[in-house]
């Protein structure tokens, strides 16, 4: 694909997100600057997120170290500021290669990745708790009655932000069956007066942002399908 239409793919692809976005704030009374959208950017080569770059994005999202590490380097050095979350799975001996690359890390689910992380950080790190709210075995993130134990060893950290949780639904066929984990998650997060939730992938965020979401992760809806 050339650069120009590149561009405007994913130009087109951004546009069509924001508005599916303001649609979900109007039915939920929300505005739609309480939701900051996660260009989700896996599998895309650095010139997507340059594109999106110029489009408007300004937080992107990666769930591997190892593919993300070398693309936020190109990316930086190729001038695209930005905010890069981490959204997949961190296993606590790549805390520190994740804590030196991302500003934001989604995927925290246990107390010795928060100590690794603590030791890590070159500097204060947002975190969040990422919750198995349908308790799904082959899911990572911690069950609903360990996020206080969490939650308190967070308490504990210098280094460490806790802003929120986040979840990943149950794949499903109606988005409108993910409805109640997505509610979950918020009042689990309410009940920890934790503001932020990262909920909603592209085929589901709408009725995350209905259900407080304030962080959507969305790949494929911008991008087009994953290239690797
Ligand atoms: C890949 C991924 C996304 C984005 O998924 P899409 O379906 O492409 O929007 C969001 N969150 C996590 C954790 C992911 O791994």
């Amino acid at each position: 694909m050339s650069a120009v239409a590149l561009q405007q793919d994913v130009e087109a692809g951004v546009e069509r997100v924001r508005e599916r976005i303001a649609g979900a704030c109007e039915r939920a009374g929300r505005d739609p600057a309480s939701i900051t959208l996660v260009a989700v950017s896996k599998g895309q080569p650095t010139e997507a997120i340059a594109a999106a770059r110029e489009a408007g994005i300004r937080h992107f999202g990666e769930n591997r170290i190892q593919e993300a590490v070398p693309k936020i380097e190109d990316a930086t050095a190729a001038g695209v500021e930005a905010t890069w979350h981490l959204v997949g799975h961190l296993q606590s001996n790549k805390a520190k290669a994740a804590a030196n690359a991302f500003d934001v890390i989604h995927s925290v689910d246990s107390a010795r990745l928060l100590r690794r992380l603590e030791a890590a950080a070159p500097a204060p790190r947002d975190v969040l708790l990422q919750v198995n709210v349908a308790a799904e075995p082959q899911k990572e993130g911690v069950a609903p009655d360990e996020v206080e134990g969490l939650v308190e060893a967070a308490g504990r950290t210098a280094n460490l932000r806790l802003r929120g949780l986040m979840t990943i639904a149950p794949i499903a066929g109606d988005p409108g069956e993910v409805r109640p984990v997505f509610r979950s998650l918020r009042l689990l997060a309410e009940r920890f007066q934790l503001p932020a939730l990262s909920m909603g992938m592209t085929d589901d965020f709408e009725v995350a942002i209905e259900e407080g979401a304030t962080l959507v992760r969305v790949g494929r809806a911008i991008f087009g399908e994953r290239r690797s």
